[in-house]
Formats: C-alpha cells, structure tokens, sequence
C-alpha cells in the first residue's frame, strides 16, 4: 500500500523538445512553488505527441531534454516523481475505461483541440489525437490528484477531468477520486517572439529556450516583434500587446525600470534597442543559474535517467492501487 501524506498534483509536457519561457511562467513556476507544499507527480506525456509517427526522432531526446530541463529549474525528485508516461502503461488502460464515459462530441467541441486540428493543416487527425485529452484525464486521475499546474490552453482538459471525477464517483458511491481543480500560471498564455497572436511554442518556432545561450537568447530578443506602427524612435509607441513589455513584465524584476521605459516609449523618447538591451540582460539574468545546472546535469545524464526510473517505479505502484480500486469498485475487467 502506497502511503498519501500529503495533497496530490499531476502535470505534465508532452516530449517536443526543450522548454521555454512559456513553459516556465505558464506552469513551471508553479510546479516549483509548491513541490513541497504537494505530493507531485511530474509526467512526460509520451502517449499524447500529436503527428507521433513524424516525430519518432525527437520523442525519446526530448524525455532527457524535459527531464533534465526540470533538475535545472529546481524541481526536485527526492520529493516529486518524475514519470514517463508509457513506462506506467495503466495510463493507456485507464484512458480506454474512461473514454466510454465521454462522448465523441464532447472531444469535437473542445476548443483546444479544434485549435490543434487546425494547426495541423491539411492533415487528417488520427484516432489517437482525438483521444489525447482522455488520456490526460487519466494522468490526472491515476493518481488521484487535487490540483493540476497548467497554461490556460488546458483548461477544457481539465474540465473534461472534473465532469469524468464526478461520474465516475457517483457511480462508485463515494469520492473515489477528488474533483481536480486547475492553477494556471502567472502568465496564461506567453506570447512568442514573432508577435501578440501566437503563442509562444515549439512548433511555432517563436520561443526562447531555457537552455538558450547567452549570444542566441541576445539574438532572438534583438529580432524581437515590437510596435510595427512605430517607423521612428521619436513616434509614440504602444506598450499593450507589445510582446517586448510583456516579457518585461513577465522577467524583468526591477520595476522602476519598466515603468520608466513604458513611459519613454509611449514618449517616443527611448529606441528599441535600449529596451531590448535591458529585456535581454533581465532575461538573461534570470537564465544564467538555470543555464549552469543544465551543465552539471548535461554532463551526468545518469542522475536524470535515475530521477526518470525511480519516479515511474513509484506512479507505477500508485497506478497499480487506483486501478485496482477502481476496477473492483465499478466491476470492470475479468
Ligand atoms: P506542452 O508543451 O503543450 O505539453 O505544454 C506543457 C505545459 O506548459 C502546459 O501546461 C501548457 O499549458 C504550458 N504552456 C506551454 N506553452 C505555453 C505558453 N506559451 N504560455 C503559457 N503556458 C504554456
């Protein structure tokens, strides 16, 4: 019997590849606020990568990469468990109990999925892709999770978990699972760099990277998308929407220095260079200690493996619990 001291959080990234700005303000952020407050269970969605079988090269580097993304920003697996999900394979099995419990429409209306159809183009969705946001609600069950950590493009999964939390509870009897409610972070939805519409990700190829050197992070803010109306240094310009003030906002810790600069701006009395320079060395600031525990971490990608191991072993024993649980509650299963 696993023993549960403490509040339960499950959340999770599916292995694309590095992460960025937005993964930390989004979500990362909070996961290390409150590591100790909760028993946390991080996962590596490695069932949920959307066009799967064009991604095969990246999948497996991309876990390391998550995994060791995470020792940088301080999460700690002493206390938290890291977990792959397809090495808990009762992931798969739970989501296919409880994709019964919804219905297809249900998946056709979620508006963060038609987002991710859309952005897939030409391409017809497979099965799998549908049944993503199923899966993750199976994540966040497994192991009985209070709280779930997310950018706002989340929510409707979240949703989705709660209504699944209360059916199958009612069905049981009792609280068989607690009813988990979202925490979005600090900023919701982190912009990219090429402009205010787009979210910042890796597939839009607009985001800077938590294990960005220093020259590529000044690049990349450099090429920044500021206020195209603004031809002149001495034109007004807008710092609403700009995506420039939003990372100050978001990374700069000195606020006088960005009231200042929002004011000089709107003034037409500073260049967009002085503001990036500034934007550059508060980001850059802010990466350096993350950047230098990447480096220990790159160079003993045995410790990451380990974290990787052990934090799956233990979500596979509480996987094994709920499901049997769950199983002898509802009669499901031989
Ligand atoms: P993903 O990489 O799509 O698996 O996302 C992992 C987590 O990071 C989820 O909670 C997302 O909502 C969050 N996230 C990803 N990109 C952003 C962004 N640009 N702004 C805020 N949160 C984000």
């Amino acid at each position: 019997m696993v023993k549960q001291e403490k509040k339960r959080i499950l959340t999770g990234i599916r292995p694309t590849g590095s992460l960025h700005l937005g993964h930390y303000v989004g979500a990362l952020e909070n996961w290390i606020k409150l590591q100790n407050e909760y028993e946390c269970f991080f996962l590596i969605a490695n069932y949920q990568v959307a066009d799967y079988v064009d991604r095969l090269d990246i999948i497996n580097e991309s876990i390391l990469e998550i995994a060791t993304d995470w020792l940088s920003i301080g999460l700690d697996p002493k206390t938290s468990h890291f977990t792959v999900e397809s090495l808990v394979p009762e992931h798969a099995e739970l989501a296919m109990w409880l994709s019964w419990f919804v219905q297809l429409g249900r998946l056709q209306r979620n508006p963060t999925l038609k987002n991710e159809i859309d952005a897939l183009g030409n391409k017809p969705p497979s099965l799998a892709f549908f049944n993503y946001p199923v899966l993750q609600v199976a994540n966040i069950l497994m192991p009985k999770a209070h709280l779930v950590p997310v950018g706002e493009d989340q929510l409707p999964h979240i949703e989705m978990a709660r209504e699944i939390a209360r059916k199958i509870n009612k069905l049981a009897g009792y609280d068989l699972f607690p009813v988990p409610k979202a925490l979005v972070g600090r900023v919701p939805r982190l912009v990219g760099i090429n402009g205010p519409d787009i979210k910042m990700s890796k597939s839009a190829n607009n985001a800077i990277y938590l294990k960005d050197d220093e020259q590529t992070v000044k690049k990349k803010i450099m090429q920044m998308y500021t206020d195209p109306t603004r031809i002149h240094v001495t034109d007004p310009g807008k710092v609403e929407g700009n995506p420039v003030f939003i990372y100050h906002d978001a990374f700069n810790k000195n606020t006088d220095e960005i009231k200042d600069l929002k004011e000089r701006y709107q003034n037409g009395k500073v260049g967009d260079v002085e503001v990036k320079m500034k934007l550059f060395n508060a980001i850059n600031t802010f990466l350096l200690p993350i950047r230098e525990k990447r480096n220990y971490y790159d160079q003993n990608k045995k410790l990451v493996k380990d974290a990787l191991q052990e934090g799956s072993t233990h979500a596979s024993k509480v996987a094994k619990q709920t499901m049997k649980e769950l199983k002898s509650t509802l009669k499901l299963g031989y």
